[in-house]
């Protein structure tokens, strides 16, 4: 396994990083890039202590119980091992789902040697999938940049060379590997465009422009979520890199360009839903805190919104249980989570995170973005004065006021807005999960009960629309 200092050191390999419209000299002490390369170095000393004989989360579930133990393995373990555990699952769940469909395909057997070798490396991934898609209205081969979805431009008996930009991809420029796969199914003349690989980071042709909703230096002290958990999202582009055989997990067979993506889909989505169990825990539990230091924990509308939130944590709760508990083995034995429950669920807790985040800043009040900071209370001059005007039913200001922080950096803040929209968009978008739990859910048993239910049998015919 790598250590923390191997990790370092594996950063240093010519990576073309930006931030801020300036080149990064090197990630490792750049101001905000920096940082989050220490959380990743410290999480693999982390895994090395705790899993001596090797991370369990790389390997395949081959039972209900290993998809458990993974997931509760992988959930302290940081943004990039969530990645990595995400990518490397898809990457299996992608070759037991082509060798079920094509038994004499050669990519399974490719790609699961790639995991072996990725697994020996101990590497971090990030996942390449969403492109820049240009006209929303048209495919691929229908696009006036012909790049607008990331595609191959030349082969050879070595390889093929790929051009293009996939955008907002999360911990890019502290990964080792970038999956890039197919952001959608392609169709006939889209076979450029039905490219599956993974790519070293410092390749030559790899660009990587970085943004952040990290704290700076001075909002640390106020940022506690925000200040280990915000890393970088990037533009990654692709000029002409070059691609060999062995780094190629489909190229060209557009039967199969879907099955990439869906399969990073349920991985995603699973591990979006864990973050939002823990993320609705903490909303009930910093609701909870800031009603009781402001003295209203008695107050009847205050309760019910409190009981929203456990409602909403509850449900949240089941459903990753159903998607765990309910997951289904392909051919080749590989165990994956319940593709209807994973989807109802990012779904359920995507789409109720605004509300809930309102109900927590409405029992809270104003003071949630203007609180004043921790170096306002450590300043002599005027400290004493600050936290006696915080202080609320606790008489202690410095703790409300710190409630206050957790609750703006969580929901107001930067990293609120980041985590906001992350909801929303992260793991395909609400409109992703609508179609597979559709897909997914049992309509005919459904219609079947209405029916029996009704009294009736079959539906007349209905004429379509002229
Ligand atoms: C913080 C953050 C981190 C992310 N991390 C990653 C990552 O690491 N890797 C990665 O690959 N992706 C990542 N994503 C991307 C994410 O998973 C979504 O896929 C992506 O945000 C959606 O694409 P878009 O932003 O281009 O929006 P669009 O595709 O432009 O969608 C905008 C809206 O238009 C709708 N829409 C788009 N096209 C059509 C159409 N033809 N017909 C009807 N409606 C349409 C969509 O449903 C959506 O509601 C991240 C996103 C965020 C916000």
């Amino acid at each position: 396994m790598m250590s923390s200092t191997e990790y370092r050191a594996s950063l240093d390999d010519g990576r073309r990083v930006f931030f801020g419209g300036e080149r990064v000299a090197d990630v490792r002490t750049h101001e905000v890039i920096g940082p989050c390369a220490d959380i990743v170095a410290a999480s693999y000393d982390l895994i090395s202590e705790r899993y001596p004989d090797g991370s369990p989360f790389t390997l395949t579930p081959r039972s209900l119980e290993d998809l458990r133990a993974a997931n509760d393995a992988i959930r302290p373990l940081g943004i990039m091992t969530l990645l990595t555990y995400a990518s490397m699952m898809a990457m299996s769940t992608a070759a037991s789902r082509i060798g079920e469909a094509a038994p004499n395909s050669e990519y399974p057997e490719r790609i699961r040697g790639m995991l072996e070798e990725f697994r020996e490396r101990d590497v971090r991934f990030a996942q390449c999938i969403t492109d820049a898609k240009g006209d929303r209205r048209l495919p691929p081969g229908k696009q006036s940049d012909p790049d607008a979805y990331t595609r191959v431009v030349r082969r050879s008996a070595e390889g093929v060379w790929i051009r293009g930009a996939k955008l907002h991809i999360t911990g890019a420029s502290l990964a080792h590997e970038l999956m890039v796969i197919p952001t959608k199914a392609m169709k006939p003349g889209e076979e450029d465009y039905a490219i599956a690989c993974c790519v070293p980071v410092g390749s030559e042709g790899v660009t990587i422009v970085d943004t952040s909703t990290a704290p700076s230096r001075a909002e640390v002290p106020e940022s506690p979520f925000s200040s280990h958990d915000s890393f970088p999202e990037a533009m990654v582009i692709f000029e002409d890199v070059f691609v060999p055989n062995d780094r190629i997990m489909l190229d060209g067979d557009i039967g199969f360009a879907s099955i990439f993506a869906h399969s990073l889909g349920l991985w995603e989505r699973v591990a979006g839903l864990t973050h939002m169990v823990d993320d609705a825990d903490l909303l009930v539990g910093l609701a909870h805190l800031i009603a009781e230091a402001n003295g209203l924990l008695k107050v009847s509308h205050i309760n019910q919104k409190i009981s929203d939130l456990i409602m909403h944590a509850t449900m949240l709760r089941a459903s990753l249980e159903a998607a765990l508990g309910h997951g289904s083995q392909g051919h080749d034995g590989t165990v994956f989570p319940n593709e209807l429950y994973t989807n109802a669920g990012k779904y359920f807790g995507a789409s109720s995170w605004h509300p809930m985040v309102q109900k927590v800043q409405e029992i809270a009040g104003g003071s949630v973005i203007t609180a004043p900071t921790r170096a306002d209370m450590d300043n002599p001059e005027i400290g004493p004065a600050v936290k006696q005007h915080m202080a609320g039913a606790t008489g202690d200001g410095e703790y409300r006021a710190r409630l206050f922080h957790a609750i703006k950096d969580l929901t107001a803040g930067n990293f609120g807005g980041w985590k906001a929209v992350t909801k929303v968009q992260g793991g395909g978008g609400l409109y992703a999960q609508r179609i597979v739990t559709r897909k997914h859910f049992d309509l005919d048993a459904a219609r079947d009960a209405a029916l029996a239910a009704t009294g009736l049998s079959v539906p007349p015919p209905v004429a379509d629309t002229p």
